[in-house]
């Protein structure tokens, strides 16, 4: 015994259509990217606002280079904390109307450090069903008890509070915006059910910042919940088009987290210049809120044309899941629309349920109608000859 198990876990994703390889983009990310030396248009990216190939986010990281150099050197406690940091989490704390704001690597990081920092044995957790990965991870790790409630059932939230009365701290957590189906939390039920018990409440609204509210401040703004929210969360990796995570909240909580997260203490600040990137990101947005609108529109557009022939639920966000089932039969349709010029990867269990394989539409405010025209004649065609339509 070695490691030869490993070739035989390979081939038996293989054999179930799950292994998962890369394509690599040789362009710039934006709507259309270049791979193999030939163009597609792309429907896959978080990146909503095209901001990851903006000019002006660009010209940002680059004076940021030349004024403070490329790395952080250390760890934020150490000596890796710098202006940019600084700056960029007063603007967090701004846009979210909050007190304070902590800057963490990646939302990966962010969600896992701030659970396991908040809850621990003794205590009890309490999430949706389809709650990102890093939600899911965070909750494992952190050693308190562990429920999820079906997506979006806010009876079964309940009932689980309601039984949770001998566990020290509760926590309920949820994405303001599903990840792989587009779809959003009942926020203001969720909020108020968490009160009624006394529970912590954390919302993740990684795609809704920069998507949802005025000048997109998020969901939070967007439901009506400033000020009822305990914890925050949110990514410069969607809307932004950057890399960072980010808590914001009280300056309790804030000070705790710099001192209890173990992601943000034992790892090393991100560059300044990526820092200079969001925040120029967050100023974009802010100044520019018809780049907002423009993805709405795509949106809305596409909401007029796909339900017509799509068998998806509602559109309610840039994120348009189109669920074929099986996972070779999501793979399958992925490849034909790759022979057509068109970018979307097949999303697979364990990312969404078995029997729910996906192509996971997403829409940028950069793409035109006559490119979300060729996305559904091109989809329109594929499907009939595949599924015999
Ligand atoms: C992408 C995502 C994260 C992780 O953010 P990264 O900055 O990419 O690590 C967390 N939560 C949700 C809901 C996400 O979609």
């Amino acid at each position: 015994m070695g490691i030869e198990f490993i070739f035989d876990e390979l081939q038996t994703l293989k054999d179930r259509a799950l292994l998962r390889e890369f394509k690599t983009i040789e362009s710039a990310q934006d709507y259309s990217v270049q791979i193999s030396g030939k163009s597609f248009l792309s429907f896959s990216s978080n990146n909503y606002l095209g901001l990851a190939n903006h000019p002006k986010i660009k010209q940002a990281a680059i004076a940021a280079i030349h004024q403070y150099g490329w790395g952080a050197g250390a760890s934020r406690l150490v000596s890796g904390n710098m202006t940019l940091h600084q700056e960029l989490e007063e603007k967090i704390a701004e846009f979210k109307g909050t007190e304070a704001a902590l800057l963490f690597p990646t939302g990966y990081m962010t969600n896992v450090g701030t659970l396991c920092a908040l809850v621990s044995k003794g205590d009890i957790v309490i999430g949706d069903k389809l709650n990102h990965a890093s939600i899911i991870d965070g909750c494992r790790l952190s050693g308190a008890a562990f429920r999820i409630y079906p997506h979006k059932d806010t009876g079964q939230l309940e009932s689980l509070l309601r039984r949770s009365s001998g566990y020290r701290r509760r926590l309920v957590v949820t994405d303001s915006v599903f990840s792989m189906d587009g779809d959003t939390a009942p926020l203001p039920e969720i909020v108020s059910i968490a009160k009624r018990y006394d529970a912590i409440i954390m919302v993740d609204d990684a795609h809704a910042t920069g998507v949802f509210g005025k000048q997109g401040k998020g969901m939070i703004e967007h439901s009506g919940l400033e000020g009822k929210i305990d914890i925050i969360m949110g990514s410069f990796s969607k809307a932004i088009g950057s890399i960072g995570g980010f808590v914001a909240g009280n300056k309790h909580l804030i000070d705790f987290l710099k001192n209890n997260a173990r992601p943000f203490v034992y790892t090393t600040a991100l560059p300044p210049a990526v820092c200079a990137a969001s925040l120029a990101g967050l100023t974009f947005i802010q100044e520019n809120p018809s780049l907002i609108d423009r993805l709405w529109k795509n949106i809305a557009y596409l909401k007029s044309q796909v339900l017509e022939f799509l068998n998806t639920t509602s559109v309610e966000s840039p994120i348009v899941p189109l669920v074929v089932g099986s996972a070779e039969g999501a793979v399958n349709l992925s490849a034909k629309l790759y022979e057509n010029g068109i970018l979307i990867p097949a999303i697979r269990p364990p990312t969404v349920p078995p029997g729910t394989s996906r192509l996971r539409i997403s829409l940028m405010a950069t793409h035109t109608e006559n490119d979300i025209d060729k996305l559904l004649n091109t989809l329109k065609s594929q499907m009939a000859q595949i599924f015999d339509l």
